[in-house]
């Protein structure tokens, strides 16, 4: 008999979460590797609103869906954690019920190992609770931490999470590690020796049901922003080959009628014309009706006419560029990617092409260290004047991030001993009164988005 792991995407705690093609990649990605390793695979998402155990419980609102397969997760209010206890917001925990949980655990067979990933580091709630109820119930199984929050802050995850083993590697889709960790508790497994970058193809049909399908056609970004991680998480910009791309976008389609794609890359747009394009092409041969969405920010300065074009003629619905701050003396300190003329002529361009003001969103970051209300103010109003619709960003500190030492150095929170602390819902980098400030701020954009639709 083939034998058995158990892969988790646990709860997310939290004052708001929002499912915004928010899919645990990564351990579908490993998913897939492992059954063509030869296990037999039993994923459990937290966050799977379609849950069939869900049905059962009768006493929770059943989550809105919105377009494109976005949308609301389930939700219930819990007990903030004494560290957040002054935050005036409540606290949910998101996902399926614990209950559902534990049944479907039960509902699996008898695990070789469960593995375990995680995402933003202020979630971890969501995955010790994971692992205390896997252990109830398979108490024999070797229990594997992986992800995101493992891989930044492994010796809080070590020491607090449970797990039996921790990986904190930046190669998260199959690191060398787990690969060691597998053999060393299933005497028979033989990891796969040869496995490409990207294949095989995420287990998007482990999940209920697939509302869409997130996409990579890169990994990393050659850029170096100073609060951005992903150089730390994938220290390798690693693009693939666009035609292979297109055949996983036809597996799903053809195979299981996903019409909606959501691109996961950091950097979709660098190297356009032999890459991303090559791709787009190809689909709009094709003639495909798909739809396509970037909730990541495209980089202004890759959108000249002929990829507006091709953008739009593709099917993308959603555009979001990263317009970070106006302010220039903030744009030099975060690397100045673009200048004000670049964003209003790439916004023009994918006006010319045919997108309208709903369809196109600029991130505005607010809680930087140093950067003040005024700045944001400035920001959301010239996004709004250039004709996009801003979109509040909150800044989250992250370790190993160039900003990390001053984000520590200025925060109210004690950033280094404890993760929650990173949460950018409590904007940990501002001080003073600080909800009203982005209170206010969220009053603005709501204003310059419904004024803007209505003149759109
Ligand atoms: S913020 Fe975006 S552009 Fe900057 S380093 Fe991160 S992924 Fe790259």
């Amino acid at each position: 008999m083939k034998p058995t792991v158990i892969l988790i995407n646990p709860w997310v705690y939290d004052f708001a979460a929002y499912d915004l093609w928010a899919k645990p990649l990564g351990l579908l990605y490993l998913a897939g590797r492992l059954r063509k390793s030869g296990f037999t695979v039993h994923l459990i998402d937290c966050l799977d609103i379609h849950h069939p155990l869900m049905k059962e419980t009768g006493n929770i609102k059943k989550p809105v869906r919105r377009r494109y397969g976005t949308g609301k997760f389930w939700k219930q209010n819990v007990p903030k954690p004494p560290q957040l206890s002054t935050i005036p917001r409540a606290y949910s925990r998101y996902g399926i019920t614990p209950q559902a949980f534990t049944r479907a655990l039960k509902q699996a067979r008898k695990p070789e190992a469960i593995l375990i990933t995680s995402l933003m580091t202020y979630w971890y709630p969501g995955v010790f609770e994971a692992i205390h109820l896997a252990k109830d119930v398979y108490p024999d199984a070797p229990v594997i931490l992986g992800g995101i929050y493992a891989t930044l802050c492994p010796g809080h995850a070590s020491t607090y999470s449970g797990a039996d083993f921790v990986v904190s590697s930046p190669r998260q889709f199959w690191p060398g590690e787990l690969a060691r960790l597998l053999k060393e508790n299933i005497p028979d497994f033989t990891p796969e020796e040869k496995l490409e970058a990207f294949l095989p193809y995420p287990a998007f049909d482990l999940l209920t049901k697939i509302d869409y399908v997130c996409l990579l056609g890169s990994s990393g970004c050659p850029f170096r922003c100073p609060y951005c991680a992903s150089h730390y998480l994938h220290p390798h910009y690693t693009k693939r080959e666009p035609l292979e791309l297109f055949e996983e976008v036809i597996f799903w389609h053809r195979g299981y009628n996903v019409i909606d794609f959501a691109f996961y890359d950091d950097a979709l747009l660098v190297h356009a014309d032999t890459h991303i394009c090559v791709f787009l092409e190809e689909v709009v041969r094709n003639n495909l009706n798909l739809r396509f969405h970037c909730p990541n920010g495209l980089h202004i300065t890759c959108i000249d006419q002929e990829i507006a074009d091709l953008l739009y003629k593709t099917g993308f619905k959603s555009i979001r560029l990263g317009l970070e701050t106006s302010d220039t003396e903030l744009q030099r300190r975060l690397g100045k990617k673009f200048s004000e003329e670049e964003f209003e002529q790439a916004v023009a361009h994918l006006k010319r092409a045919g997108f309208t003001t709903d369809q196109i969103g600029s991130y505005v970051l607010i809680g930087l260290p140093g950067q003040t209300g005024d700045q944001v103010a400035e920001t959301i109003t010239y996004a709004g004047r250039i004709g996009t619709l801003p979109y509040l960003s909150e800044y989250s500190p992250i370790p190993h991030t160039e900003m990390w030492k001053e984000a520590v150095a200025v925060s109210r929170f004690d950033l280094v001993s404890d993760p929650l602390f990173h949460n950018n819902s409590i904007i940990p980098c501002w001080d003073g009164e600080v909800f009203e400030k982005a209170s206010r701020l969220k009053s603005m954009v709501q204003d310059i988005r419904r004024e803007a639709l209505r003149s759109d």
